[in-house]
Formats: C-alpha cells, sequence, structure tokens
C-alpha cells in the first residue's frame, strides 16, 4: 500500500488488474455540467441505479398490467412470495442465517418495530446507549421509545462522546461505559458505521459487553450493509436493520432489511407490533382473530410486500452475488480507500485546514474518508463539483468521499485527488 502513486498511470494500471472493473457498466454513472461521466463519490448517501433496475420493475408493471391481482400467485416472480425472494441474498449481505432476516418497510420503520421489541425498559434497567450526534432520524427515534414508556429522554438515553481532542469513539471507552451503566442498560444500539465520521465500530466487542450486563444489542447498519464484512449471527447481535439506497443501490426511499438474532426466532411471547404478514402463512387468510407470528425475523412483517422497491433491491443484490459477494467488494474497497487517503495525506496540509477524520485503521472503517475541513470546506466543496466530482457536505464543515467498490474505479480516486491538489496549490499561493 505504501507504493501508490499519484500518477493517472498508476490508477490505470490498478484499474486494469482490477477483476471488479466491469460491474462499472452495469450502473448509470451520472454525468457531469461537462458532458464527462462524474467522479461519483456519493454512494453513502444513494448509490447509483444499476442498469438492470429498469427492466426489473417493468417485469412487475407488466405482471400487473395482464393479471391484475392473479399477480399475487402468478406471472414471472408471485407478490405473495416476492421477499422471500431475497432472503438468500440478505442473509449472505449481513452474514446470517436465512431465518434471521427479512426485508421489509423502510428503515426508521423498523428500527422502531425492533426497539418495540428489544427496548423494554424496567423500573431499574431503563437505559438505552446510542452514539452522540446519531444520525437524527436515530436520535428522535429513540426520544420517542423513551417517551412510549413515560421515560423522559434525557433520563433513559445515554450518548457516547469521543475523549476531548478526539474524533472518533474507543472500543475501551464504549465497552466501560457499557459496564458502568450495568444494571441499568437495557438496550445498546450505535451504527454499524457512524455516518459521519465514517467510523466502523467493532460489533462483536460491543456486543459481548452488552450482553455481559444483561443488555440487548442492536445495529443501525445503514452505512455498513454493502459497506463491510458483517458476521452478525456469529457475532451474537439480537437485532439489527438497514436501508438499501446508500451502498445497496436500490433507489431512492428503497426497501430495508432487518435482522433478529435466531434465538429469538420461536419466541412468540416477545412483544412486537404486528400485522397479517407476520402471522403464520397458514391460515393468514383465515382472517381470524389472535396474532400468531411466524418464526424468525418473518415474523416482525406487518404489510404485505413493496413489489417495485422489491424489485430494484433484487436486481441490486443480485450484482453483489455476482461480484463474489461481500469479500470481494470489501478486498477492493480497502484498496480504493487506502488509495485516496494516501492521495490526501501526501497534500501535506496542516491539520488546522483538512484533518482525516475517519479512523486510518482499515478495519475501523468502509468505504468513506470524512474530511474535516476548517477553513472555506463550502468552498473546496464547490471546487469539487465544478471539476466534477460528486462528494457530500455536512454541516458544519465536513465532506465526505466514499469510492465504492461495485462502480468506481482507482482512476475515479486519482482524478478527486488531483482536484484536491489542484485546489490545495490554490491555497499555498
Ligand atoms: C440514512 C440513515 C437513515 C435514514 O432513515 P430512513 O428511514 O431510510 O429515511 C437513518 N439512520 C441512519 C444511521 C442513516 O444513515
Amino acid at each position: 500500500m505504501t507504493s501508490f502513486q499519484p500518477t493517472a498511470e498508476f490508477a490505470a494500471e490498478l484499474d486494469a488488474q482490477d477483476a471488479l472493473r466491469d460491474f462499472r457498466n452495469q450502473f448509470h454513472i451520472p454525468l457531469a455540467p461537462n458532458g464527462q461521466p462524474s467522479i461519483y463519490l456519493c454512494g453513502n448517501s444513494l448509490g447509483l441505479q444499476p442498469k438492470a433496475a429498469r427492466a426489473a420493475v417493468e417485469q412487475e408493471f407488466e405482471s400487473w398490467e395482464k393479471l391484475g391481482v392473479e399477480g399475487h400467485f402468478h406471472g414471472t416472480s408471485p407478490w405473495m412470495h416476492y421477499h422471500e425472494t431475497l432472503t438468500a441474498s440478505t442473509a449472505r449481505l449481513v452474514g446470517a442465517k436465512p431465518v434471521e432476516v427479512v426485508v421489509m418497510n423502510n428503515l426508521t420503520t423498523n428500527l422502531h418495530l425492533l426497539l418495540v421489541s428489544f427496548y423494554q425498559p424496567t423500573a431499574t434497567r431503563y437505559k438505552v446507549l446510542m452514539e452522540g450526534g446519531a444520525f437524527p432520524s436515530d436520535q428522535y427515534a429513540l426520544e420517542s421509545q423513551a417517551r412510549l414508556h413515560g421515560l423522559a429522554p434525557d433520563e433513559a438515553i445515554v450518548e457516547l462522546r469521543p475523549r476531548a481532542g478526539e474524533h472518533t469513539l474507543r472500543t475501551e471507552d464504549i465497552v466501560a461505559t457499557i459496564q458502568e451503566l450495568g444494571d441499568s442498560l437495557a438496550t445498546v444500539i450505535l451504527g454499524g458505521v457512524n455516518y459521519y465520521t465514517g467510523q466502523a465500530f467493532d460489533m462483536a466487542a460491543i456486543t459481548r459487553a452488552g450482553h455481559a450486563v444483561g443488555a440487548m444489542v442492536g445495529f443501525d447498519l445503514a452505512h455498513a450493509a454493502g459497506n463491510l464484512l458483517l458476521h452478525l449471527h456469529d457475532w451474537d447481535v439480537d437485532f439489527a436493520c438497514w436501508c438499501s439506497y446508500k451502498y445497496l443501490n436500490s433507489g431512492p426511499g428503497g426497501t430495508s432489511g432487518v435482522f433478529v438474532h435466531e434465538r429469538f426466532a420461536e419466541r412468540p411471547d416477545l412483544l412486537r407490533l404486528a400485522g397479517w404478514w407476520g402471522h403464520d402463512p397458514a391460515d393468514r387468510f383465515q382472517m381470524k382473530k389472535g396474532f400468531r407470528p411466524m418464526t424468525g425475523a418473518a415474523g416482525w412483517q406487518l404489510s404485505n410486500a413493496q413489489i417495485f422497491p422489491m424489485a430494484i433491491h433484487r436486481a441490486a443484490l443480485a450484482l453483489v452475488d455476482e461480484a463474489g459477494g461481500m469479500p470481494a467488494l470489501r478486498r477492493k474497497s480497502e484498496q480504493l480507500t487506502a488509495y485516496l487517503e494516501y492521495l490526501v495525506r501526501r497534500l501535506e496540509l496542516p491539520a488546522t485546514v483538512l484533518e482525516i477524520i475517519t479512523p486510518a485503521d482499515p478495519a475501523a472503517r468502509g468505504c468513506q474518508l470524512s474530511m474535516l475541513v476548517h477553513q472555506n470546506g463550502r468552498q473546496l466543496f464547490d471546487f469539487l463539483a465544478a471539476a466534477g466530482i460528486i462528494a457530500d457536505w455536512r454541516e458544519p464543515n465536513v465532506i465526505r468521499l466514499a469510492p465504492v467498490p461495485l462502480y468506481n474505479s482507482f482512476g475515479d480516486v486519482q482524478r478527486a485527488g488531483q482536484v484536491l491538489a489542484e485546489w490545495a496549490a490554490g491555497k499555498a499561493k
């Protein structure tokens, strides 16, 4: 890795050796104002459109057009069982058994559904641990969950904060906080990857620590699914959910995935908000009283499947599988991000100008590098945009760049580095 070079020729060599290089052609790459394909480094926010997505949706339009209600039972992929066609890929994606996953709803909805089951505070065990400055939807979800149980959010929610002068959390500090909270801790809910800093958490260690004090442990994997190698079952995680439109390229507002550990698969007594699609299919259509949940994560379903977003998701997941799954994607991802890091570091900008706040340890990050730009960050962001580089801006002053292994090339990263170098040279004048 230390033998990187900043030249376009060097990047072209890496691209020539990249076994995944042709997957880029399976995506629509938005054009920059100059008519050239943009350098799209924003897959952490919205992944690009797989070319196969349109035909997948059109197929369901056709079933609806030709079959009407019979599309539930006939057609190329009957809607009645449509969601089940996502199970195998989803289980592979997150390191789960098929019974532990289901695709349904949207992320924040699923977070609430899971918290109803896995955050059940009592008089003495009522605290919930999360990241300070977590994604706002997660903060609002937790606040309202606390209130649902008659608790003041400030009393129930404990927020983790980095040490003074640091930007990310240390695993040892997370574990120490869990131990301190001890018997008062009901639930731990962290991001798998923090959306702002790009830090990937040690989910196995955090889960162990949580379980050791008798707490439930779950993760919001919005920025981790399709990004990290996940082993949710082996890590013994209790519950998790994620969206499909970031690293999973399944379109704006796309559907969401859920993981519930196998040990809860046969727990009809576990409180949940119920709907007919989670009911035992043997008598779902008897329309009788008395909810009996299906085995596994499927027992958390509420509604009949959203066929159109799921059609996109299925096409997108097929690409992940075709590429060799997360092990293959992760291998390229580590190299892409390391190359980007090299190109930023070689500018040797003082930390008072620009600082990478994402951990340098590849095991503690995914695709994304977050750059804290202390002066004129917005100007740099606009400079990148004018050069056809689509990054993303987070208030107050962070630029996130996320080279994605399925459709970004080393050439993309090299070009981004070159534009950053032009900006840095302009500053030096
Ligand atoms: C992207 C993201 C969300 C978005 O939630 P939706 O319900 O899909 O709108 C929530 N939480 C985290 C951590 C995210 O990164």
